[in-house]
């Protein structure tokens, strides 16, 4: 790895972190400098443009050490017990809470995420960390009443092998925490392939693993960490080795991943784009939901799966809302997202700030009324040409550019008549199925959102906005949002095996349903 060591920004949280220029490739052991082949990856700070580092992608016959490393990690790993399992997650979340300022600082740098909001993703793994822990204890499966005189049934959770965690830029390390511990709980040991534009975070984390593995004596193949582009990723898919295949990422890249593990008979956890709405009502709490709103549609400078793109608003308060929109977005502060008070940062690269632009566009021929925003920021701070004013445009539900998720801050402001009934046949009527959130304070609007007859998404809020889950629930989404969920909850059944196990304790041997056989 080559570090750019005149950095300023960052230059004394990077060896914080482990990251420096003989950097171990944690891919084959070897110091990376040695490494055969392998092409450099640059990496670059969306905040100023400046080259934090080169990274060596990994090779094919270094992946299939990897693979093989994790195998072997396997085979001892599922040995033992689930609660010591949990004892060294628990371990990993200690060391998580005292790396978090260097770590936030980190994605922050890497990935342009206001500072606050890179605490925030490493807070976030902490209590994954914490909720993986107590899970160690609790794998249950169910005990079933036989059918049959002197049986017994019940089902048991048994440990998949390798998971291969594909995860996207916007949450560098927290996504694969959610996959990573509670597989490690489950018996697992993971294969991560992070996004090619946040690799430092990556290593970082993995330094911070490392050094707890190692206080365990316990084998570096239990967490892997390959880089590499979209090639790697597709080799991941396609390999009989990894029973499971986690991808978090656009849905194009996801309708590959689940077709190709599909055709080997793989198990794929999908978390894709989304296209998340609000729904404001006449009996909304006005205040609350533009909170909402504005958190949701420029938070994280709109690259959330689960930001919000679009707000369903009831004619009788469009005018309102649309005012108090106003009102605030030319305050919102746009910059350097170390600085405290900044609330929008860059987006990631100028592929991005092309598909903003080019989604203004598009709003624009389709017949959209641009309120604000839409400009790309020049100046003194803005040199790197990744920071952008957040738009908010006035659509109409059917637009193409309104099916679609652009990736970056615009926010389609949609009027709606009549009923609770319109709102939500406009807000499902889109492919993706991810986050979604009514403002109302009467009961029976938010109880038909909720209803069979409401949202269609994996997540529906009330009275709070689309974006900022909580881990403890299982997150993810329906339709083009792929239909996965991780984290919380019960989630943790994706990573393991259920077996059903039947015992006949008796002398006899019946039958189900009551079959003769007489031999
Ligand atoms: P992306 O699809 O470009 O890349 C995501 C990851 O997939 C990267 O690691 C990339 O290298 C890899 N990849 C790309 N093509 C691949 C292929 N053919 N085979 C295997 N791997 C491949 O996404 P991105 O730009 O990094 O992230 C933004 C997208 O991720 C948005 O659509 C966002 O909504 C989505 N996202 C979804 C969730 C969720 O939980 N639903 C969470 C975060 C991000």
């Amino acid at each position: 790895m080559i570090v750019n060591s005149d950095n300023q920004s960052i230059s004394h949280v990077l060896p914080e972190l482990g990251i420096r220029e003989t950097n171990p490739s944690f891919i084959t052991g070897q110091e990376s400098g040695e490494s055969p082949g392998g092409q450099l990856l640059d990496v670059f700070s969306p905040i100023d443009g400046q080259k934090i580092a080169s990274v060596k992608m990994i090779e094919e016959t270094e992946y299939n050490q990897v693979v093989e490393k994790a195998q072997k990690a396997f085979d001892f790993w599922r040995k033992k017990p689930a609660p010591y399992r949990g004892e060294i997650v628990r371990q990993i979340g200690v060391a998580l809470r005292k790396y978090k300022d260097s770590l936030g600082k980190l994605v922050t740098y890497e990935m342009g995420k206001i500072y606050q909001e890179g605490l925030g993703e490493v807070q976030e793994m902490i209590d994954i960390c914490d909720f993986a822990v107590g899970l160690s204890r609790q794998l249950y499966g169910l005990s079933m009443h036989s059918e049959r005189p002197n049986h017994r049934m019940y089902e048991q959770y048994h440990p998949l092998g390798i998971v291969g965690v594909i995860s996207a830029f916007n949450f560098p390390v927290a996504v694969w925490s959610w996959n990573a511990m509670i597989a490690a709980v489950c018996g697992d040991v993971v294969i991560w392939k992070p996004s090619e534009k946040t690799p430092l975070t990556a290593i970082a984390c993995q330094n911070i693993i490392k050094d707890v593995l190692k206080e365990n004596d316990l084998p570096e193949g239990i967490f892997n960490l390959v880089i590499g582009d979209a090639k790697i990723g597709a080799a991941i898919s396609s390999d009989k080795r990894i029973p499971l295949v986690s991808a978090t990422g656009s849905t194009r890249m996801g309708k590959k991943v689940g077709e190709t593990v599909a055709a080997r008979m793989g198990k794929s956890l999908l978390e894709l784009g989304g296209n998340n709405a609000i729904i404001v009502t006449e009996n909304a709490n006005i205040e609350m939901a533009i909170r909402a709103a504005v958190f949701g549609a420029v938070g994280t400078a709109g690259q959330r799966c689960t930001s919000t793109r679009r707000l369903i608003v009831h004619e009788n308060v469009f005018d309102q809302v649309k005012k108090r929109l106003l009102d605030i977005y030319p305050s919102l502060s746009i910059g350097n997202p170390l600085e405290e008070g900044t609330l929008v940062g860059p987006l990631i690269d100028k592929d991005a700030v092309n598909s903003f632009t080019a989604g203004i566009k598009k709003a624009k021929e389709e017949g959209g009324e641009v309120l604000i925003g839409g400009e790309i920021l020049e100046g003194p701070g803005y040199e790197s040409g990744t920071y952008v004013k957040p738009s908010i445009v006035i659509a109409e539900s059917n637009f193409e550019i309104v099916q679609e998720e652009t990736f970056a801050p615009i926010l389609y402001l949609i009027k709606y008549k009549g009923g609770i009934a319109n709102a939500v046949e406009i807000q499902n009527n889109v492919r993706q199925g991810l986050s979604s959130s009514i403002f109302s304070d009467n009961i029976q609007e938010t109880e038909y959102f909720l209803s069979h007859l409401g949202s269609d998404c994996g997540i529906a809020n009330v009275n709070i906005g689309t974006s900022g889950a909580e881990i403890g629930g299982a997150f993810g989404g329906e339709k083009e949002t792929g239909g996965g969920r991780e984290s919380g909850s019960d989630a943790w059944k994706v990573y393991m095996r259920r077996q059903t196990n039947t015992i006949n304790f008796g002398t006899e041997l019946p039958l189900a349903q009551g079959i003769k056989f007489e031999i």
